[in-house]
């Protein structure tokens, strides 16, 4: 049944669980595609007079979905469009939101453009790119992305915020902190070059590379070495439900480390604290200590593949929950990630951080 001043492209009952790719959870009570802004603006006309909750979804990676589904309006942002600006070193790229962050860094890279190679094979969508700041193998989105055009929810207009107005930092940026909820994100505008050294720092790379002579890798090479080194650790979101790292890495304090060490040293074998010591020679930086989240919850707690019910701590990637048969349902999950962030706090003094959005969780 249509409401009073529902806007028709709006859906009722949506099931979630499909548009997402960890594959739990009930229905959207409302649901909007919205493909332009004019879309968007209805939306939150809408919901705002009918006093619901709205959520952003993009391609639905790194959300995971209550039983119960989401009682207010689902806003799926789909708009599609590429648009670049060259000069002699390098281009600017802007990119609606809708656009498959994949396809984008594809485009790059059949270009000879440096800048997003190693963010390969990230599900998603670009609108969200910028929301958690995207990383892997020692590239991240804050290092290209110029300016951020949205929507702001607070008064309706449409702004471009620069790079140091999101504020970004490791898994961070406005979007997900200090502004949560406040923006949708319409575009994003990257800087790429056209020349460019390739990031070849993480071990897994180094070896891939060397194994295939490959000295000065372009980025062509690098995106076949990310894939191929991504396709044997991440579980692949077509056969098994993955929303990815679950949990956030940690940095500490020299003095939360000797704490640290300290725990470690009562409750698990020499060999795993010397496996501490040597992260703190590798990952040491102005931010402090960076500690592995994987490591804690593996080597520490001893939770690689714990289950409960249909959801699983991955047992190839220590920081994913999953959903290998695609049974689990929300409360699962919701208990799983309860116990894991406890038996850490227990065993290590450590609060640990969950990476994707709850949608509909009490
Ligand atoms: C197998 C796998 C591997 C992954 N590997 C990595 C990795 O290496 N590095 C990494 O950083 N992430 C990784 N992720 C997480 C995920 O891919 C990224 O967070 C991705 O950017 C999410 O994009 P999405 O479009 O699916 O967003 P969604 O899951 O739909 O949404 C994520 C969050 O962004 C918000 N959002 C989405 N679009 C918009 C918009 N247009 N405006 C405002 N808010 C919006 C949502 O409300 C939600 O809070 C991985 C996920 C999976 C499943």
């Amino acid at each position: 049944m249509m409401h009073k001043n529902q806007p028709t492209k709006i859906r009722e009952n949506v099931p979630l669980a499909p548009l997402t790719t960890f594959g739990t959870g009930g229905p959207a009570r409302f649901f909007l595609s919205a493909e332009t802004i004019k879309d968007v603006q209805e939306g939150l006309i809408f919901a705002d007079r009918k006093r619901l909750a709205v959520f952003i979804l993009g391609g639905g990676s790194n959300v995971v979905v209550s039983d119960n589904g989401f009682p207010g309006l689902v806003l799926q942002i789909v708009p599609k469009g590429i648009r670049c600006e060259a000069d002699a070193d390098s281009i600017r790229l802007s990119v609606a939101a809708g656009e498959v962050w994949d396809d984008i860094v594809a485009y790059a890279v059949e270009r000879d453009w440096w800048g997003i190679e190693n963010l390969t094979a990230i599900p998603g969508n670009c609108g969200a790119v910028a929301i958690q700041n995207v990383g892997a193998y020692g590239q991240e989105a804050a290092d290209v992305i110029e300016a951020v055009t949205v929507l702001d929810r607070k008064d309706g207009d449409i702004k471009t915020l620069s790079a140091e107005e999101c504020q970004f930092a490791y898994r961070e940026s406005i979007f997900n902190r200090s502004a949560k909820d406040r923006y949708i994100i319409w575009e994003t505008h990257f800087r790429l070059s056209r020349k460019g050294q390739a990031h070849t720092g993480y071990p897994d790379v180094r070896s891939y590379l060397q194994e295939r002579q490959i000295t000065h890798p372009t980025p062509r090479e690098m995106r076949t070495a990310i894939s191929a080194i991504r396709a044997r650790k991440f579980a692949d979101p077509a056969t098994i439900g993955t929303a990815g790292s679950f949990f956030k890495n940690i940095y500490i304090s020299e003095a939360q480390f000797l704490d640290l060490a300290k725990k470690v040293a009562s409750i698990s074998p020499p060999e795993v604290l010397d496996k501490l010591q040597r992260v703190r020679e590798r990952f040491s930086s102005e931010s402090g200590i960076k500690i592995p989240t994987a490591f804690l919850i593996d080597q520490v707690c001893g939770l690689k593949g714990h289950r409960i019910g249909g959801a699983q701590v991955s047992p190839t990637q220590a920081l994913a929950i999953i959903n290998p048969e695609k049974r689990a349902t929300g409360t699962e999950v919701q208990q799983l990630i309860k116990h894991v962030q406890t038996v850490v706090r227990e065993k290590t003094g450590l609060e640990i951080e969950l990476e994707p959005a709850l949608v509909g969780f009490s």
